[in-house]
């Protein structure tokens, strides 16, 4: 086994070399360059820029592009592993990277468990070269916004933004909420409906384009003033008659309906960020009931019973949803068996609230001089709220399905 010369947010596993390389890559990062900087982009809702051009020079940006694209070729559990690490020193760098990192991944490696036939896959091989260049070469970001404020991203309708086919590409209309990395990101990853004229949007029917930002009749708006995760700008978005060409598509037509079924953990990805934002609030307990946290009086407050106590609870939540964690991103493939995706929801419900368990913890054992905004563990606390908001699996929906897909199976009705 590899070691490691710290504890990584996901604890120890057999890491391979690569994972090893990365994680300790994403540690160093976090901690000398993204925690000092976090208050910063919190306390002025602004993008974290130079923490992308750190995660650009550093090739973070390319880890999931496949290797025979110039990227690192990092698979799921890596990428995991590493967006868990940065999470840990700031929860909406790690957020927006994710989205980034999808729009590679999705692409990559998860397309490639996603059946298609040979003239799909053929036209999929060639336009993904188109993307992976851009971020391989250019050092380009994508964003992922599928948000419209209906039900569409919940999975329960067709999306409300369409594209219809002109010659040479697509022309899209519609608007998009919570588009993270709104203004930082040089291509949006839009999930539309095809127009096909009828007035029968159907979500098999759904499209991934690439809307470049400088595009024609594409537009930001809205103010950004949130709770948490102020980093992640995450304004609207406004297509009107939003010209793409062709190689546009981040995958074939009708793909994305089908991946969305065979790939169950694509949705597990952003659990990862709150998984290291666990961490780093319990990190931050544990030195602040010490008396370590630097710039602050030598104060200990380890001596009190109820603290310990407190500390030990915040282990064993966290010890449970990181097992749980692990395991499903170990166990992240096409088709996971019943008992996989019920495990999947669970890691998933258990890490996006869990995080934020531990942040109202957290205050309660440290205290009131602990919950100044000179400290990180209020931002965090807020932070950590807004995991279990994202959808399609907020942490209502996740549990709606896990109770449904339990007592039902596929296609069972009652009378
Ligand atoms: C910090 C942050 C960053 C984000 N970044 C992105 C991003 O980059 N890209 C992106 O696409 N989104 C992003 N989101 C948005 C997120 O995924 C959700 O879309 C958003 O939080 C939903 O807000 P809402 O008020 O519309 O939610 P809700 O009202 O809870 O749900 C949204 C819609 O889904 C429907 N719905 C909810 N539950 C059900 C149900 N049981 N059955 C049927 N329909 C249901 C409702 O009709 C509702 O209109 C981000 C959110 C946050 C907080």
């Amino acid at each position: 086994m590899t070691t490691l010369n710290f504890t990584p947010a996901v604890g120890y596993m057999p890491f391979t070399a690569q994972q090893a390389e990365l994680l300790t890559l994403a540690h160093e990062l976090g901690r000398t360059k993204f925690a000092p900087r976090a208050a910063k982009w919190d306390a002025e809702a602004t993008f974290p820029f130079a923490n992308y051009d750190d995660l650009r020079t550093s090739g973070l940006l390319r880890m999931c592009v496949p290797k025979e694209h110039g990227g690192l070729g990092a698979d799921y559990a890596t990428y995991m592993m590493v967006a868990a690490e940065i999470g840990r020193f700031c929860g909406a760098t790690a957020l927006t990277f994710n989205m980034h990192i999808c729009s590679t991944m999705w692409t990559g490696a998860l397309a490639d468990g996603i059946p298609m036939t040979d003239a799909e896959r053929e036209e999929h091989t060639r336009r993904r070269q188109v993307h992976f260049a851009r971020v391989v070469n250019d050092g380009a970001v994508y964003a992922q916004p599928f948000s419209e404020g209906s039900s569409a991203a919940a999975g329960k309708s067709p999306f409300g933004t369409t594209a219809k086919k002109v010659d040479g590409g697509w022309l899209i209309n519609g608007r998009k909420i919570f588009a993270s990395l709104a203004g930082a990101a040089n291509y949006y990853g839009v999930l539309c409906t095809e127009d096909k004229g009828d007035d029968k949007p159907d979500s098999r029917d759904t499209l991934y384009l690439a809307v470049p930002a400088t595009a024609e009749g594409f537009a930001i708006s809205g103010d950004w003033d949130p709770l948490g995760m102020r980093g992640t700008v995450s304004r609207n978005l406004t297509f009107k008659d939003v010209f793409v060409s062709d190689d546009e598509a981040l995958m074939p037509r009708g793909i994305y309906f089908k991946g969305a079924q065979t790939w169950p953990a694509m949705f597990f990805t952003v659990a990862a960020t709150y998984m290291g934002m666990a961490q780093g609030i319990y990190d931050f307990t544990v030195s602040y009931l010490r008396g370590e946290v630097p710039g602050e009086p030598p104060v200990k407050r380890r001596m009190y019973p109820t603290k310990q106590i407190a500390v030990a609870q915040m282990r064993i939540q966290l010890e449970s949803m990181k097992s749980l964690f692990t395991r499903a991103i170990a166990e992240a493939r096409p088709n996971p068996t019943k008992d996989e995706k019920l495990r999947l929801y669970a890691a998933h419900f258990s890490v996006m609230e869990g995080a934020n368990d531990l942040a109202r913890l957290a205050i309660r054992t440290c205290g009131g001089q602990s919950m100044m905004k000179h400290l990180p563990i209020e931002r965090m606390y807020r932070d950590s709220r807004c995991g279990s908001l994202m959808l399609p699996w907020t942490a209502e929906l996740v549990v709606d399905r896990m109770g449904r897909e339990t007592l039902y199976e596929s296609g069972e009705r009652d009378e």
